[in-house]
């Protein structure tokens, strides 16, 4: 049995700054991370990261609450005001922080850091390193990892929280090289395993983005928080769905239908291309839908950056160029990129309150597995980033606050408990000769989500994609794990996730399903309005075997009453 004060799991960017903080108030801390932490998909980031530093002339007179009623609009006003503003004032601080730890950011002419436009805010306020941010972003917190001695275990895979319904007392995990199960005796926990895109076919998330872990806490009897929000991004590349950033917009990047014509005149005639996601990636649709898309990849349009100039392309969007260039053939210097919307980001997760604590004492969470509510129905770009590293730190200061000078509480028994029950659901799906194949079940839980909870939703459609869904989860329990070998076994690794992003699936679905109106990324054509006298309320979704069972909360408003989105 391995022993640390706190574990954080996961080594992208909310894990290592939540881990570089308990660590520097003197907490005995690990990181345990599937991947070695700087391959996280936080690496991937592109665009930038938001705070309203007031750098440039056009953004002088910029202010973390501007920014946090930005956050709040573009939420469709589901975000909890209180946390929106905490994210907000905090963000110059951590973006300094990040400064002075060494992230290379892109510079005004006068040396400050360059803040780019950005969709849905009203100044830019987009700090960025050319267009590789979160990679810049990621190697200097995995910098002060090494500095402050944290030990990494790499290449391990969370699989259960030991928990007696009172507190939290470790964890269970899977070593990848050796194929063993072992139990980390810890006083808190935080989860911060980042986002969830592979439980649908077309999305711009990394391989290791399974949602699993939502599975994990969920199953610990934590409640999933608003997962029938999830973000589809305009612009990612046909076929792979590599992302093409927000940022060649922010840069003044047009998207263009079949006709020539810049059709977001149509649906926000002043923010154009630079409106809130959500709206983006529904036009986009409705163009491709009503027949001015191009065929390719299934329908899409032109994001076409030609008009900026080779100049501004190779040195603010070098990164983009070169995607195209490898993945559709296409030098955006030359010729516009076939793009189409694709699964980006889950605004819910793991509901925790404003300092990552969830409701089992000890357990905390961070970053995008975490629902603060800072997104509320819509994220903005260049707020993901922020959230990683103000909830990261906020979590690291708390969950240091709740084991720092104590004698440690953890229940052993508990733990080997919790470990027992995780050995044996692992043997036997090692042993298993089941009849079902996990690319099959895995396909059709990606397709069904992308077809029945896409961008565009509708009562039968969702009742169809629950049916599927719990239909697989009776499938599951017949699966056959071909491979054996017990060292670097990934089709284990993998069949063991799809349990976990079943049951997150599920919750997508069941709150999608249930929420009658129209809000942020969550799109009915059956219920087209907004619906606040009903709907504005946080959704829970407490796992029960059955699947989910949902209750409501009240979404915290302070300053800003809810109006009427316009762009
Ligand atoms: C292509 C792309 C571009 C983006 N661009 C931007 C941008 O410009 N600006 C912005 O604000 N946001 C952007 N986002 C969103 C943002 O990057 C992510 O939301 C954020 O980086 C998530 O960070 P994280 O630390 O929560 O998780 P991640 O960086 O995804 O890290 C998750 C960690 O959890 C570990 N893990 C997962 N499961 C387990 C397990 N079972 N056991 C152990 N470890 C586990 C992984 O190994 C990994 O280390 C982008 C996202 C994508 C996909």
């Amino acid at each position: 049995m391995m022993k640390h004060q706190v574990i954080v799991v996961g080594g992208g960017l909310a894990g290592l700054r939540a881990a570089v903080e308990t660590a520097m108030l003197g907490v005995d801390t690990a990181v345990l991370s599937l991947l070695y932490p700087v391959r996280s998909h936080s690496g991937a980031a592109q665009g930038g990261i938001n705070g309203a530093l007031a750098n440039m002339e056009e953004c002088k007179d910029d202010s973390p609450a501007k920014h946090a009623y930005d956050t709040i609009k573009g939420s469709d006003f589901m975000a909890d005001q209180d946390c929106a503003e905490i994210m907000t004032t905090d963000a110059p601080a951590r973006i300094y922080e990040l400064e002075h730890w060494g992230v290379p950011f892109s510079r005004t002419a006068d040396g400050r850091i360059a803040q780019r436009p950005f969709g849905g805010a009203g100044y830019p306020r987009t700090c960025y390193a050319a267009d590789k941010t979160g990679l810049y972003i990621l190697h200097t917190l995995n910098e002060q990892a090494v500095k402050h001695g944290i030990k990494v275990y790499n290449e391990w895979a969370a699989i259960a929280v030991a928990s007696d319904g009172t507190a939290s007392h470790g964890l269970v995990a899977l070593n990848l090289q050796t194929g063993e199960i072992e139990s980390f005796a810890a006083d808190a926990i935080i989860f911060a395993t980042g986002g969830a895109g592979r439980i649908f076919r077309r999305t711009s998330n990394a391989m290791q983005s399974t949602g699993y872990c939502l599975g994990v806490a969920y199953k610990a009897g934590v409640p999933l928080k608003d997962m029938e929000f999830v973000q589809f991004h305009p612009t990612t590349i046909v076929g792979t769905n590599i992302l093409m950033s927000e940022a060649a917009r922010g840069e003044g990047g047009y998207l263009v239908n079949n006709q020539g014509e810049r059709f977001m005149a149509r649906y926000a005639a002043k923010a154009m291309e630079l409106a809130p996601r959500d709206i983006v990636s529904r036009s986009i649709q409705t163009e491709i839908n009503e027949g001015r898309g191009f065929p390719e990849g299934g329908g899409c349009v032109h994001l076409d950056l030609r008009h900026l100039g080779r100049e501004k392309i190779l040195e603010r969007l070098p990164g983009i160029r070169d995607l195209a260039i490898s993945f559709l053939g296409i030098d955006c210097i030359e010729k516009p990129i076939w793009v189409q919307p694709g699964q980006h980001f889950i605004m819910g997760g793991i509901d925790t309150d404003k300092d990552g604590a969830t409701i089992l004492p000890g357990l905390y969470a961070a970053g995008e597995c975490a629902a603060v509510s800072v997104h509320g129905a819509n994220r903005l770009g260049g707020n993901s980033l922020l959230e990683c590293v103000v909830m990261g730190q906020r979590s690291g200061a708390a969950a240091a606050q709740y084991v720092k000078g104590k004698a440690s509480a953890v229940k052993e028994a508990v733990l080997a408990d919790a470990a027992k029950k995780a050995t044996a659901e692992v043997e036997a799906l090692l042993n298993s000769e089941g009849k079902e194949r996990l690319v099959n079940l895995r396909d059709r839980m990606a397709d069904t989500m992308t077809n029945h909870i896409g961008i565009y939703r509708e009562e039968k459609a969702m009742k169809e994609a629950l049916a599927t869904l719990q239909e697989l989860r009776v499938c599951y329990r017949q699966i056959g794990v071909d491979a054996k070998t017990r060292k670097f076994n990934l089709d284990l690794l993998r069949t063991i996730e799809l349990g976990g992003m079943l049951d997150a699936a599920e919750a997508m679905a069941a709150g999608a399903l249930a929420r009658q109106e129209s809000r942020g990324a969550h799109s009915r054509l059956d219920f087209k309005t907004r619906d606040d006298a009903n709907w504005l309320k946080h959704t829970l979704a407490h796992h029960t075997p059955d699947g989910a069972r949902l209750e409501y909360e009240p979404v915290t408003i302070t300053k800003w009453q809810p109006e009427e989105r316009k762009y």
